[in-house]
């Protein structure tokens, strides 16, 4: 029995018309689970009058109105977060756990739009020259589009529409293709928390929808996350037409491990954030970097536990990992290792052939751990994103030539150091040329609060996404000069200044 997902236009679900459809697999069956209308470029055009024919009620509709909507709405994703968790689990393949993690860290954005009255508040001057006052209003852009990778088909959608929504934009999301049910499942509970018709749409799609998107003038912001190729490319044609655009793409996160680390913390922290989620993480950690001698010792206590996780079907709660997304993306990952040793590497761990299925799951995406020492910064596998369940690791003689990895890589996403000196920490996380630094800390996600972003080709475009990044994203500012004056007092031609 298989499902279809189609799309959310004016607050109903719409049947695709194009009739094209993309598969949904249940990586963990390894078989298709569901079909997802591709939208045509005349459907995510009927989105996008749909979306603009609600802005204008929407983007007047008080600031504290729609922060209590978005109060509701987050009530109700916390009431169905398994049932959320569940949907992004059976169709990504990361385990529940972990699948209602990310669903957590989703709604920490949406408690942070519920503040939005106070993040909206523009500035005032009173009497910057005699009888002046000049103040500054946020005002939405418009209609806002959202495109989202298969990774985070929870938490990445919730980055982006509740934040347009709360500063006054309408918007359409077109998430990924592989992991459609959780995004539609999202806009359902939006509209019960009150939200009106036409406010948030979902189009599902593939490449047709996001040129739609980003070539229609009645759109005036894209938001996207995805790989480096495809984020170049967006933002390259949003800018081309005029859009204001934020474009999140992929990473190669490098964890420096000095001699004075503590080498259990150190391995538990690679452990996990090398194979949760079995590596499909975009703050994954890909790159151990180790300093000085620790190297030998860190694969000796690596090697034991990268070969003991526990894989198994997604919604197992014995499962540590689960499987890849798609046979295609387990090829992929298995292509690089196998990259990695014709490059020279040493495979400490090999995850390729792996045999342990659980019984019903023979066909699934599964692949174990692979631990590849001996690597150098030349080698291809180590350039590439490999995405998927490996950890390399680099010997650096010492901080500096250490330090120097994730500077000099096209990726900076993420990085983390992990030692007992303070001052080297602390200069690791001044200079390195990379956007969000752990220090101790494995997976450095900032918190809603914050924003989120990386440099060089892990982000392209002028704004981070969320906090109030988002805020100065999803708005335009406006200021205005103001006097009441009594009397005329003849024409000026000079340029008015401060008096
Ligand atoms: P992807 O680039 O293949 O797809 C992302 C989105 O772009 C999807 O909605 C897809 O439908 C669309 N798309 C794909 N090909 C397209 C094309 N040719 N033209 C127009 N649109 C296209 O990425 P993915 O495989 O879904 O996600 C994994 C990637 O996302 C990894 O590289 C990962 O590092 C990155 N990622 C980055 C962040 C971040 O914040 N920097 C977060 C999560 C994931």
């Amino acid at each position: 029995m298989t499902y279809e997902v189609h799309h959310m236009i004016d607050g109903k679900i719409v049947e695709g018309k194009s009739g094209r459809f993309g598969d949904i697999y249940n990586p963990s069956v390894g078989e298709v689970a569901g079909k997802v209308a591709l939208a045509s470029k005349s459907e995510v055009e009927e989105a996008i009058a749909v979306a603009e024919a609600a802005f204008p009620e929407w983007s007047a509709t008080s600031v504290v109105t729609r922060s209590r909507i978005i109060a509701r709405f987050k009530e109700l994703l916390y009431e169905h977060m398994d049932e959320l968790a569940e949907l992004v689990s059976k169709e990504h393949g990361k385990v529940f756990s972990d699948a209602k993690g990310s669903v957590q860290r989703g709604i920490e954005v949406v408690e942070f739009a519920c503040g939005i009255p106070h993040a909206l508040k523009g500035e005032f001057s009173d009497n910057v020259a005699s009888g002046i006052d000049v103040y500054s209003m946020r005002k939405p852009l418009g209609v806002c589009a959202g495109i989202s990778p298969f990774n985070f088909p929870a938490m990445i959608p919730l980055w982006m529409a509740p934040m347009a929504i709360a500063c006054g934009n309408t918007f359409v999301m077109k998430p990924s293709e592989k992991d459609p049910s959780c995004p539609m499942r999202i806009a359902e509970l939006f509209k019960e928390a009150g939200l009106p018709d036409g406010v948030l749409n979902v189009v599902n799609g593939d490449k047709e929808a996001v040129d739609t998107l980003l070539t229609d003038p009645r759109v005036k912001a894209v938001s996207f996350v995805g790989s480096t190729p495809i984020a170049q490319y967006v933002y390259a044609t949003a800018t081309a037409h005029g859009k204001r655009c934020q474009a999140m793409g992929g990473a190669k996160n490098h964890m420096i491990v000095m001699p004075d680390a503590d080498l259990d913390l150190v391995s538990d922290a690679l452990v996990g954030a090398a194979y949760g989620s079995a590596g499909e993480r975009c703050m994954a950690i890909s790159v151990a970097v180790a300093v000085g001698n620790v190297g030998d010792e860190l694969a000796k206590m690596l090697k034991p536990r990268v070969e003991a996780l526990k894989i198994g079907p997604s919604m197992d709660p014995a499962s540590e990992m689960g499987p890849l997304v798609t046979r295609e993306h387990l090829n992929k990952v298995k292509g690089y290792v196998d990259l990695a040793v014709e490059e020279g590497a040493e495979l400490l761990v090999d995850g390729r052939a792996f045999k342990d299925y659980k019984q019903g799951y023979e066909n699934g995406f599964f692949m174990g751990g692979c631990l590849i020492d001996k690597v150098t910064p030349d080698m291809k596998s180590y350039k590439d994103e490999i995405f998927g369940p490996t950890l390399q690791i680099i010997r650096a003689d010492d901080f500096e030539s250490a330090a120097a990895l994730p500077t000099k890589h096209e990726y900076g996403n993420g990085t983390s150091i992990f030692t007992q000196n303070g001052r080297a920490a602390r200069e690791y996380a001044d200079k390195v040329e990379v956007g969000m630094v752990g220090i101790n800390v494995p997976i450095p996600v900032p918190v809603s609060f914050y924003t989120f972003g990386g440099w060089k080709n892990s982000a392209f475009g002028d704004h981070n996404t969320m906090g109030m990044a988002a805020v100065n994203f999803y708005t335009r500012t406006k200021t205005v000069t103001s006097r009441w004056p009594t009397v005329a007092t003849g024409a000026e031609f000079d340029i008015p200044t401060l008096k």
